[in-house]
């Protein structure tokens, strides 16, 4: 026996929710669960022991929905994230201090400067950054990550002049005079995006690029995330995953879930081999295909619902309902999964009726688990007609925690039947369920989400909706069973079974047995992957 971990409360989140004392383990899979007595007596000569001392193990947590490509980067770029910065001036700042140690030429990006929860802070200009930045081109990601900030050199390289018109689905702000300010939404944001993304993997080189994608997987693992599904895989990060997983530098499992790029081209892309190429290793696997169906900018897509029972479309949605359908038909058919991004109930909408569609007509669709990322403002028919087919809701609740009054602002505004992220409502709907981060949108800690679950506190102190706290061990499972369902591992992870592989997280404390005030208290002491030991607090 390779490993043996004794003395534990562990929370193996099988279909029964067992719970063990003890548990074992050889070449890299669970052998045995159970007291600690049967279990210490497999020990032999080899076998470390691990003193759990009451402590809580759950199986690794698995986040479905994940940016981690575009925080690779991260420690070489520029810290523009407010807060923790304060204002647009400390930001200009940071940029300029940053841009006077990079060589002349070299690409600037930075992370999350937030005008939605600085209401009062206004969008970068380029000519600001301009002026930070006299030598470099510069993108600065918005904290929705629905648009970026460019300098007047990024605009450049990448063609946007002021005569450039606005491309589908994306907006080139300009100001009066008809020049673009830098401020770009959505689609207009990708070229600067993937140029960046570019000329930083050039710039650093295959090993250091390995290195900083090791640096991100052993910052995932700090959290306790031992897999997860990166929700917008552009070619790069396809580069990104590639690179670290030929140099042994991906110690965690990525799922990759192909979107930003268009979709329409899917038969001709599935004949091409294109997303076969996605199932690199065991570590690294493809097929899925990513929709975005409602912008952030100006608005997600709504249904308004009025006194009288009718209802009126507002906001934005990408596409048309039979766009959609014939995105999801054109995938399902080519036997890929289907992951739709849809926050308000118009978009959900569509996605429910896409799916139900493709349900109906293709062979096969109903076991292609198909997904409805977001879900953050449904009704209570959507929440049943999710529950009812074998598609997955796969939310983020930690985004309670940071925005949960712009989300009941939302509810009300559209007259929406149901609360916004209700999950009690969706359990008791018997959704199938998934959990993830949306980081960098939302904090990374599947602690912070199960926090956010069983409490529905917003940062200000305030109960969002607390009926709709759902209990811990409910958001455990979302974060592991549920999520290792809805990235297609659910025979190897998502619970401490044996035969599973040994991915596990030992907690400081068990969330089920905590205030729901305390758990977002609770530290990751260690985590395991193949029954290793990746991570440990104390190291
Ligand atoms: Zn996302």
């Amino acid at each position: 026996m390779e490993l043996i971990m004794l003395g534990g409360n562990i929370l193996t989140m099988d279909g029964k929710r067992t719970r063990a004392r003890a548990l074992a383990v050889k070449d890299n899979k669970i052998t045995a669960i159970g007291n600690n007595n049967e279990i210490a007596n497999m020990a032999n000569g080899k076998t470390k022991f691990v003193h759990l001392r009451g402590r809580t193990v759950t199986p690794g947590f698995i986040d479905p929905h994940n940016h981690f490509s575009m925080t690779v980067f991260e420690p070489v770029s520029v810290d523009s994230r407010t807060p923790p910065l304060k204002d647009k001036k400390a930001v200009l700042d940071a940029i300029s201090t940053t841009a006077s140690a990079t060589p002349k030429g070299k690409w600037i990006w930075g992370q999350a400067y937030d005008t939605r929860v600085f209401k009062e802070v206004e969008p970068l200009t380029c000519w600001e950054l301009d002026e930070a930045a006299p030598n470099n081109p510069v993108c600065i990601m918005d904290a929705s990550y629905h648009a970026l900030y460019a300098n007047t050199a990024a605009m450049a390289i990448a063609g946007i002049t002021k005569d450039s018109p606005d491309p589908y689905k994306g907006t080139i702000v300009k100001n009066k005079k008809g020049e673009p300010t830098g401020y770009l939404h959505e689609r207009a944001m990708d070229s600067i995006h993937k140029i960046t993304m570019r000329s930083l993997i050039d710039f650093h080189g295959e090993e250091i690029v390995g290195d900083l994608v090791r640096q991100n997987a052993l910052m995932h693992l700090s959290h306790g995330v031992t897999s997860i599904g990166d929700a917008q895989t552009m070619p790069e990060s396809a580069e990104l995953y590639r690179l670290a997983d030929s140099q042994g530098k991906l110690p965690i499992c990525v799922r990759q879930l192909r979107g930003g790029e268009t979709f329409f081209g899917i038969p001709d892309k599935v004949a091409a081999g294109e997303y076969d190429n996605d199932n690199v290793s065991d570590r690294l696997r493809g097929g899925t295909m990513k929709i975005f169906m409602d912008p952030v900018f100006p608005e997600f897509g709504f249904f308004k619902c009025h006194h009288d029972g009718s209802i009126s479309p507002e906001g934005e949605i990408y596409y048309e309902q039979d766009e959609v359908d014939k995105l999801v038909l054109d995938a399902t058919n080519n036997g890929l999964q289907v992951a739709i991004h849809c926050i308000g109930n118009r978009s959900i909408e569509q996605a429910i009726n896409a799916f139900e569609r493709a349900i109906n007509e293709v062979p096969n669709a109903d076991k292609l688990r198909l997904r409805l990322d977001h879900f953050m403002f449904p009704t209570q028919e959507q929440i049943q007609r999710a529950a009812d087919l074998p598609i997955i809701i796969s939310h983020q609740s930690a985004f309670l925690y940071n925005i949960g009054d712009v989300f009941e602002a939302g509810v009300k505004k559209y007259g929406i039947d149901a609360p916004a992220q209700p999950m009690a409502d969706m359990v008791s709907a018997g959704a199938t369920i998934a959990a993830g981060s949306d980081f960098p949108c939302a904090s990374v800690a599947p602690i912070d989400g199960i926090a956010a679950a069983a409490s529905r506190r917003h940062v200000s102190g305030r109960q969002i909706e607390p009926d709709q706290a759902i209990s811990a061990e409910e958001a455990i499972s979302h974060y592991t069973n549920g999520s290792s369902f809805a990235i297609f591992r659910d025979d190897e992870v998502g619970s401490l079974e044996v035969g599973k592989r040994a991915d596990m997280v030992v907690l400081s404390h068990d969330p089920t047995e905590s205030h729901v005030d305390h758990i977002k208290d609770i530290t990751v002491e260690q985590t395991y992957v193949d029954g290793k030991l990746a991570y440990s607090k104390s190291a």
